[in-house]
């Protein structure tokens, strides 16, 4: 749904995101996509962030607004 929105209106997004950590904070958001925690980007790859994969296979998003890495999955700590 933020991926959809972003295409449209980019601070709707930001603001759709924000209220989904709020919510997400108990629920894992279904979005199916991960944001950054620092700037409430959506993460779209090519657009606001780029995939990075590590020896170990870990996948990694950078966000290329403030530079902050996501780890992929959510609930894990690290
Ligand atoms: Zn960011």
């Amino acid at each position: 749904m933020a991926r959809d929105i972003y295409e449209t209106d980019q601070n709707l997004s930001h603001r759709y995101v924000s209220l989904a950590r709020k919510i997400g904070m108990r629920h894992k958001i279904p979005v199916g996509g991960e944001f950054c925690r620092k700037c409430n980007t959506v993460f779209l790859l090519g657009k606001t962030a780029k995939k990075r994969v590590g020896k170990n296979k870990m996948v990694c998003f950078v966000c290329l607004k403030c530079g902050a890495v996501r780890r992929k999955g959510f609930g894990k700590k690290g």
